[in-house]
């Protein structure tokens, strides 16, 4: 599984839920690499000014990051939710490829959908260190122009399955189990 949604949209916080409610490995770009950056590793070197100045970290660097994850044995057995990934077209079809190599096959790519003014407050209020005004703006911007655009191409492919994300946490955790397990049956 997929899951897109703004910066603020709640998708980590609901990524963790599902992960654990359907037993899948939840892997998060933005968590690999602050982690890196946390034991300042060469990865962690690359990615930590970009990170905070709101910008994407390279496809070069972030595809061959998922690849060498994505068909590990723990994925390959309780399958994975890719939080953060794909971010851009040419990772998509990088997904695409690895997922193809590995016999294995999308079972929905879920947009948890709230507007670029709510998630503004609600990333002003979360008050993380990245999440400076111009950081915020810079990386819904980033966004609008390269993510946003892979709704079209999953929903091309018939996977796209969109999701209000407004409401309470368990309200929106309930939209997104319905979804689910309606793709999963
Ligand atoms: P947010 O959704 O608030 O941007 P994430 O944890 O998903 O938080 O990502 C944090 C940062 O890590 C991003 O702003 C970006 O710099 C980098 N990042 C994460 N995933 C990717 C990716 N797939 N491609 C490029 N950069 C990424």
């Amino acid at each position: 599984m997929v899951i897109l949604g703004r910066q603020g949209s709640g998708k980590g916080t609901q990524s963790l839920r599902i992960a654990e409610h359907y037993g899948c490995v939840h892997l998060s770009t933005g968590d690999v690499l602050r982690a890196a950056v946390a034991e300042g590793t060469e990865l962690g070197r690359q990615a930590e000014s970009i990170m905070n100045s709101g910008g994407l970290v390279g496809d070069d660097v972030m595809i061959p990051l998922v690849q060498e994850r994505i068909g590990k044995d723990d994925i390959m057995a309780k399958g994975v939710l890719l939080d953060g990934f794909p971010r851009t077209a040419d990772q998509a079809n990088g997904l695409e490829s690895m997922l193809e190599s590995l016999g294995q096959e999308l079972t929905v790519a879920i947009n948890l959908d709230v507007a670029v003014e709510e998630v503004t407050q609600r990333m002003m209020a979360r008050g993380r260190e990245d999440d400076t005004e111009e950081a915020i703006a810079r990386r819904l911007g980033l966004y609008e122009a390269e993510t946003a655009p892979l709704l079209d191409w999953f929903a091309e492919r018939g996977l796209l399955a969109t999701v209000d994300g407004l409401g309470e946490e368990s309200d929106v955790f309930g939209r997104l189990q319905a979804v689910i397990d309606q793709r999963l049956a």
